[in-house]
């Protein structure tokens, strides 16, 4: 089935969305309330990081080999990767039981993994402060995605393929029964829209309010001392996980920043406000850093930023079909982008009736087994 599709927003979800769309023969608008990309938008940063591990989400692990999929036939068409594959090392100052529920869903999915002995962490990563770590392991299938990039990049491609697009026209109404939306003071006809609206989604899509719900969330971006420059150019996606809480470490790599972020969510806060991070965003993650890094002072702040993201109670995916003609992606928390191209392919391809739409919801909740990969 092929027809007209109406996409808001242009973030990895709307744009995956547009592609998977186009990909299919559809006719595509899309409409960014700011420039494409948006600086904006959740998924505007220097990289993310993308695994297989997941904890207790296990749904969500065997989710992963067809995201990594997806990436692959999106460099195809883009023509070139923006995929670091680093490993990620887990660097575990108590145990939560993250580590054994991981390990089922890596075992399960063949994924690689081993212990660390404790004795090489102040070798191999003489910036990570040694005491207190009980356990270090490091595992494949994990690295880093550079959304900016990817964006640029996308946005470059659905022109080419023809789709139109609508920079700086902010859509003001959906009615997701006539497929209709208005942007700029103009009404536009589809036989669908999709509103895949990041942080701002629930102001178009009333159903989603107080379920899925914006996160301010702050990261520094850092300049390491001289003399571990070369230590973490060369280091993995590190997470390290205390008692009080963990971070994530995204190293310098191919003309990165070093980046820390914390995954803890704020559930608060205003998506058109400022994205300078306060000390008040930032009270939670210096007592963590300063515990996992060595010498924290020895480092230069490059930028303390505020990003938002939305969040569920569980943290999964809200994705729905909204009236006879509309949808709404809302990726979710602090792993929206690594699944974003696939969970908006997912979206065209059921808009396409190329598989039910009433099983989305639950596959992009991570919460049904997905089809058995292709030989
Ligand atoms: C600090 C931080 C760290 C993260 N780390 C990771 C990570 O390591 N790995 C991972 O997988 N994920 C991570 N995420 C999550 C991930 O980035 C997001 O879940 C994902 O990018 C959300 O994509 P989206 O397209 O739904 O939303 P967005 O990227 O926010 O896109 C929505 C777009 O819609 C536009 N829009 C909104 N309203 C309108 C309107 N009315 N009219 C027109 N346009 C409109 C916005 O301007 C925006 O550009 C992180 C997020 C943050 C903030």
């Amino acid at each position: 089935m092929t027809g007209k599709a109406l996409v808001v927003g242009g973030g990895i979800a709307g744009l995956s969305c547009a592609w998977g769309l186009r990909k299919r023969g559809w006719e595509v608008e899309l409409f960014e309330q700011g420039p494409l990309p948006n600086p904006k938008a959740s998924s505007y940063d220097e990289h993310r990081i993308t695994r297989h591990a997941y904890g207790k989400m296990s749904g969500y692990a065997r989710l992963m080999p067809e995201a990594f999929r997806t990436w692959d036939r999106l460099w195809a068409d883009i023509g070139t990767s923006h995929y670091e594959p680093t490993g990620a090392v887990y660097v575990l100052r108590h145990d939560n039981g993250w580590y054994d529920a991981t390990v089922a869903s890596l075992n399960e999915l063949g994924i690689g993994y081993r212990d660390l002995p404790l004795s090489d962490l102040s070798t191999r990563f003489p910036m990570l402060n040694p005491v207190g770590v009980e356990r270090v392991v490091e595992t494949s299938g994990a690295g880093m995605l550079f959304p900016i990039r990817i964006m640029t990049d996308m946005v470059v491609l659905l022109g080419r393929l023809g789709v139109g697009l609508h920079a700086c026209t902010k859509v003001t109404e959906v009615d997701p029964d006539r497929g209709t939306l208005v942007a700029d003071g103009k009404t536009w006809s589809g036989d669908v829209v999709v509103v895949a609206a990041g942080a701002w989604a629930d102001r178009l899509e009333p159903s989603i309010k107080g379920i899925s719900v914006p996160s301010r969330q702050a990261v520094l971006y850092l300049s390491p001392p001289t003399d571990l420059a070369a230590a973490w150019a060369a280091a993995p996606v590190l997470l390290d996980q205390a008692a009080g809480g963990g971070i994530y470490i995204l190293p310098p790599r191919r003309g990165t920043r070093l980046k820390v972020g914390d995954h803890v969510f704020s559930r608060r806060g205003d998506a058109d406000a400022d994205r300078t991070a306060t000390e008040e965003d930032l009270a939670r993650l210096w007592p963590t850093l300063r515990n996992a890094f060595l010498g924290m002072d020895r480092y230069a702040v490059l930028e303390p930023k505020a990003c938002y993201y939305t969040v569920t109670e569980d943290e999964r995916f809200l994705v729905k079909p909204t009236g006879a003609a509309g949808w709404v992606i809302s990726a979710c928390s602090g792993h929206g982008f690594k699944l974003g191209s696939l969970i908006g392919d997912g979206v065209a391809a059921a808009i396409a009736g190329e598989r039910p739409g009433e099983d989305i919801s639950a596959w992009a909740a991570g919460e049904t087994v997905p089809e058995p990969a292709e030989a």
